[in-house]
């Protein structure tokens, strides 16, 4: 199996965060990349690095007018007297139909969910090497590749299609299944990320062709709060086609468990192509958010329980903050993913490369 990482990646180096209103360092750090690639390599995964694919896996998702945004403001905001070294909004809009901004703090507000996702000089080239990275795994499971590990970092699932927000600008996951669809007729998203899975839930919510379904801390006491909700269910076409399982803070392993197997339940109904896995790890017991309680040995038997279900996956890096288990939790999730995942031959997407 392939770990799919650039070290370009790294060049994303955000430094501004606020916790309830006090300014800290952003957790959202290049060494964690440092971390889950020597873990990965560990578990035996072979590094490949993805070829540049350009703009359009991004714009298979995102809007032209985000895009833009997130190529051009970091410039623009250096002629702002004044201005923050970073691109952090200070308004939002209450409603997102009215009129678009011309400046540069209007746009910031616009497509800024939070000021946890900082927009640096590299944000843009990290964030699309990161895609590139979804879209290269993408890539071989398409070709008949059995599963593959995009490292992605900066992360993606907290990005709609035209708003950053948590971390995310680029919407990794998200790329990633719109790529796999291309080849199946369904792919179903399963986000085990501690936090609501919200810009994917977003990205596909009108959508029937894309199941998405996620596991986190119930938003009620939990970012991202305005998402991620069991009333979510989609709307149009996409009704029934979204799943939210919220957990009260600080489940542990056989409650996190119940609720993936009722999440790979509802994925077995949809009878997918092909599945995205949404693969935080900050649900993890010792990690700083410290919003779930699940151990090492617990992501061993959710990798066990993903690889179980035997489909075409590709597995995209989301959340999972520096702590001591951070490598040994990506490493316990790919033993046990490995050793369960067998994909009949049916169900490839098209042949050996
Ligand atoms: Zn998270």
């Amino acid at each position: 199996m392939k770990v799919i990482y650039d070290e370009a990646q790294k060049k994303h180096y955000p430094g501004f965060f606020l916790t309830s209103g006090a300014r800290a360092p952003n957790p959202e750090r290049p060494e964690r990349a440092d971390i889950l690639f020597d873990a990965a390599r560990k578990a035996g995964l072979i590094h490949a690095e993805p070829p540049d694919f350009g703009l359009a896996p991004a714009a298979s998702i995102h809007t032209p007018e985000y895009l833009e945004f997130l190529a051009n403001i970091h410039a623009r905001w250096q002629h702002i007297a004044l201005a923050s070294d970073e691109v952090i909004p200070n308004i939002h809009p209450d409603r997102r139909d009215g009129a678009y901004p011309l400046s540069a703090v209007g746009q910031a507000g616009y497509h800024m969910a939070d000021t946890s996702c900082p927009i640096g000089p590299q944000t843009f080239a990290a964030a699309l090497r990161s895609a590139h990275a979804a879209t290269h795994a993408a890539h071989l499971v398409a070709a008949g590749t059995p599963a593959a590990y995009a490292l992605c970092r900066p992360p993606g699932h907290h990005a709609f299609r035209d708003l950053a927000g948590g971390f995310c600008y680029l919407n990794n996951s998200a790329i990633a299944a719109q790529r796999l669809r291309e080849g199946t007729a369904r792919v179903a998203v399963l986000d085990v990320d501690l936090h609501h899975g919200n810009g994917t839930q977003g990205v596909f919510y009108e959508r029937a062709d894309v199941l998405t379904v996620s596991i986190h801390a119930d938003p009620v006491r939990f970012y991202p709060f305005f998402w991620g909700h069991a009333d979510e269910r989609g709307d149009g076409a996409g009704r029934g086609y979204n799943l939210n399982l919220p957990l009260a803070r600080k489940t542990g392993d056989e409650g996190f468990v119940d609720a993936l197997d009722r999440a790979l339940g509802r994925i077995a109904a949809f009878v997918p192509g092909a599945l995205v896995v949404a693969l935080g790890l900050d649900a993890f017991e010792g990690d700083p958010f410290g919003g779930l309680s699940v151990s090492t040995p617990g992501f061993r038997r959710i990798g066990e329980r993903i690889g179980g279900i035997g489909l075409p996956t590709v597995i995209v890096q989301e959340g999972g903050y520096i702590c001591d288990a951070l490598g040994d939790n990506l490493i316990a999730f790919m033993d046990g993913f490995r050793s369960a995942h067998r994909v009949p031959t049916e169900r490839s997407l098209g042949s050996e490369p």
